[in-house]
C-alpha cells in the first residue's frame, strides 16, 4: 500500500488544483496509475490485481482522497466495475476483463438515467437477445469517468430481470457527451452516454444470464458508498491539514488564528470529523474483509456520515482560510464544492437515512 499511495502522491504532485481547472486529469496520468494497478487495487493477483484487503485499499484510496478527489472519483469509478465483473463475472469474464482493468484499460459505472436517479427500479435502459448478440438501448446519465472510459459496466432490463453488460466506449452506437462544468470533482470525466442500437457478443453480459436488478444495484453500489466514505476521509484530512497549517502561522489581533477560541473550535469539530469518519470506515472495511452480514448497512452508515463530516470540514475550513481559502482550485475551494457532491451520490443523505431508519426501527420489531 506504501508503494502505491507514493506513487499517487508522485503522479498528482501540486497538479491537483490545474486538472480542477482545465477539468481534465492528463489520460497518460490515468493510464500509468492504471497499469500499475492503483485504480482498482483490490483486484485479486490472480487477476493481475494488487489484491489489496478492503481496509487497505480504504485507505489508498483516503490518500488519493487528500490529493485529488476528481482522481479519487476514477478510482472508485475503477474499482466499482472490477468489483462487479469480479461479483458477477464467469471465470473466463474475470480472467479475461479483470486483467484489462490492471493493465491500463478504464472503466466507469452507468446506472443512472434521466428517470432512474435516487430510484433504480425505474432503470429503463434495454438489452436484448438477438442470435448470439445481445442489443441495448438507453440513456445514461452523470456517469464518472465515462469521458476517460474503454469500457463501461451498464446496467440494464434483461430478460425477466437485469443484468450488467460491459460496453466498449468504441462500439457503434455508443456516444459519450461530458457533463459541462459540473459543481466538483471537476477532473472526473463525469459524461451521459447514449446507448443507441448498441449490438455486442452475448458474451459482454456479465455471468451470460438475467439476475435480480436489486441484487445487481446494491452489490456494485456497496462497494462504491465505501470507496466514497473513504474518498471523503481524504477530503476531511486535506482540510484539516490546510486549516491547522493556517491558524498556527496566520495572526489577528495579536496572537495566531488557533490561539482564538472560536477558531481552535472549528479545528476541535474537524479533528473529531476526521476521526468518527475514519472509526467508521474501518468497521465497513472490517465487514468488508470478514464478509460480514453486516457489510450492506455498514457501508450506508459510513457513507452517509463521512460525506455529511466532509461537508461540514470543508466548509469549516474555507472559513478558517477565508479570502485565503476563497481562490478556485485551492485545496480547500475545491475540497468545499467536492465535498457537497459526496451528499448526493451512491445514495443522497435522504437516501441513506430512509436505509438507516430501516435499521433503527429492526432494533424493536
Ligand atoms: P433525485 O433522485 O431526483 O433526487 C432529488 C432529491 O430528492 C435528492 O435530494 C434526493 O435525496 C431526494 N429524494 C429522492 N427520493 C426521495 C425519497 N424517497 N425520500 C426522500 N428524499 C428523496 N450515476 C451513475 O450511474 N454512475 C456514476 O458514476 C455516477 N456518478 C455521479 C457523480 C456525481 C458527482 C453526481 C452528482 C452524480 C453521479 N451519478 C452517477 C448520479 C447519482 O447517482 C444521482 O445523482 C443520485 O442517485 C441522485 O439522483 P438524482 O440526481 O436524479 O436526484
Amino acid at each position: 500500500r506504501e508503494e502505491l499511495a507514493a506513487l499517487l502522491s508522485e503522479e498528482v504532485g501540486d497538479r491537483a488544483g490545474g486538472w480542477d481547472l482545465a477539468g481534465a486529469i492528463p489520460l497518460e496520468t490515468l493510464r500509468r496509475l492504471g497499469t500499475e494497478g492503483v485504480l482498482c487495487a483490490e483486484v485479486p493477483a490472480e487477476f493481475g490485481g494488487r489484491g489489496l484487503s478492503g481496509l487497505d485499499n480504504g485507505e489508498l484510496t483516503a490518500h488519493a482522497g487528500t490529493l485529488c478527489s476528481s482522481l479519487r472519483s476514477v478510482m472508485t469509478s475503477q474499482g466499482m466495475a472490477a468489483w462487479t465483473i469480479q461479483r458477477f463475472g464467469t471465470r473466463e469474464q474475470r480472467a479475461k476483463e479483470l486483467a484489462a482493468l490492471t493493465r491500463g484499460d478504464l472503466a466507469a459505472v452507468a446506472f443512472s438515467e434521466p428517470q432512474a436517479g435516487s430510484d433504480l427500479s425505474a432503470i429503463a435502459t434495454t438489452v436484448v437477445d438477438d442470435g448470439d448478440s445481445v442489443v441495448l438501448n438507453g440513456h445514461k446519465v452523470w456517469s464518472t469517468a465515462s469521458a476517460y472510459a474503454d469500457v463501461l459496466v451498464v446496467f440494464g432490463r434483461y430478460q425477466d430481470g437485469a443484468a450488467a453488460v460491459l460496453v466498449p466506449t468504441r462500439a457503434p452506437g455508443v456516444t459519450v457527451r461530458p457533463v459541462p462544468q459540473p459543481l466538483g470533482c471537476r477532473a472526473a470525466g463525469h459524461a451521459d452516454v447514449l446507448l443507441d442500437d448498441v449490438r455486442l457478443p452475448a458474451t459482454r453480459v456479465l455471468s451470460g444470464a438475467s439476475v435480480s436488478l436489486g441484487l445487481l444495484t446494491t452489490i456494485a453500489l456497496t462497494y462504491g458508498r465505501l470507496s466514497v466514505a473513504w474518498g471523503c476521509v481524504g477530503i476531511i484530512r486535506a482540510c484539516l491539514t490546510a486549516a491547522a497549517t493556517h491558524a498556527r502561522a496566520r495572526e489577528q489581533f495579536g496572537k495566531p488564528l488557533a490561539e482564538h477560541q472560536l477558531v481552535a473550535r472549528h479545528l476541535a469539530e474537524m479533528y473529531v470529523a476526521e476521526q468518527t469518519a475514519t472509526r467508521l470506515c474501518e468497521h465497513a472495511s472490517g465487514c468488508w474483509d470478514s464478509r460480514s452480514a453486516e457489510l450492506s448497512g455498514a457501508s450506508v452508515l459510513a457513507k452517509h456520515a463521512a460525506a455529511g463530516h466532509a461537508a461540514h470540514a470543508a466548509s469549516a475550513a474555507v472559513q478558517i482560510l477565508a479570502s485565503a481559502g476563497s481562490v478556485d482550485g485551492g485545496t480547500v475551494a475545491r475540497a468545499y464544492r467536492d465535498a457537497k457532491l459526496m451528499q448526493i451520490i451512491e445514495g443522497s443523505e435522504e437516501i441513506c437515512q430512509l436505509i438507516l431508519a430501516e435499521r433503527a426501527l429492526e432494533r424493536v420489531t
